[in-house]
């Protein structure tokens, strides 16, 4: 294994054990040992010790942690890929992971702060938002990849700098309305610090603005897993009084260690972030 720059998400352990096809036709909801339901549906999943008893809810169409590292699924997987990416499945994933969050913030709040964005803001309610493929989708850069959904540093970078992403539409959408109640928002990313002011560019091109706080990783986090440091990231917020209501994410390690009330796991068959 080797300390290298890695998939959408900054410095991290690295190697590449691109999953075999066995592997990875159990891969699709393998994260709950459970088959996906035909029709769209968030639903509780467990993904192990590693979320310390918070509830997730996600939609089953993610990889499962296999190498117990960072890996990127590869073109062995192409074609089924492109059949979810490309009809209408995965916007109704999303839209139903969406919706349950959103749901999960305004029952909280209402509960625990009031119905009015001035209250909801004063007691320090926040949802914490994961940046790729969860406000922002970059499934034409894998795509463009040879071969297909792998990662290169130097065509992710200019990726990032060309803002070649896409929007979500339904994460947007959740977005914009906890900006609207009065949520504090905090983007994490385990994207390099050196990439912010394009993601910030590229945030905004999307219709994504107004966030409280975008955290993105340095050089001193390196030797984090992604999981590692967005939970130092999230004790770090509550350090400074927030209360985290959820934590919107494509990655169980945008969930894991602890430091949120619930997680909201949106699809990616893409890559794993450990
Ligand atoms: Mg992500």
């Amino acid at each position: 294994m080797t300390v290298a720059r890695c998939g959408y998400g900054g410095f991290v352990r690295f190697r590449r054990p691109l999953i075999t096809v066995a592997t990875a036709v159990l891969a699709v909801g393998a994260l709950t040992g459970v088959a996906p339901p035909a029709h769209a549906a968030a639903f509780p999943v467990n993904p192990g010790p590693i979320v310390e008893g918070r509830p997730i809810v996600g939609s089953g169409q993610n990889l499962p942690p296999i190498a117990q590292s960072t890996y990127n699924v590869g073109d062995h997987l192409a074609r089924e890929i492109k059949a979810y990416y490309g009809g209408r499945s995965i916007d109704r994933d999303r839209a139903a992971v969406a919706l349950a969050a959103g749901r999960w913030v305004r029952e909280w709040t209402r509960a625990n702060c009031g119905r009015a964005p001035r209250e909801v803001r004063a007691c320090r309610a926040a949802v914490v938002f994961d940046i790729d493929e969860t406000l922002l989708n970059s499934y034409s850069y894998g795509i463009a990849q040879v071969p297909q959904f792998t990662f290169d540093p130097t065509t992710w970078d200019r990726y990032v700098a060309d803002c070649g992403y896409s929007d979500i539409p339904q994460v947007r959408a959740l977005y914009n309305r906890l900006v609207r109640q009065g949520l504090r928002i905090a983007l994490v990313s385990a994207g390099p610090e050196a990439n912010r002011s394009a993601v910030t560019r590229c945030l905004r091109a999307e219709g994504i603005s107004g966030w409280d706080i975008l955290v993105m990783r340095g050089k001193e986090n390196a030797d984090l897993s992604v999981g590692e440091f967005k939970a130092e990231v999230r004790q770090g917020l509550q350090e400074k009084g927030l209360r985290i209501v959820a934590s919107v994410g494509d990655q169980v390690s945008d969930m894991a260690g602890g430091h949120l009330k619930r997680g909201f796991l949106l699809p990616n068959t893409m890559y794993y972030l450990h």
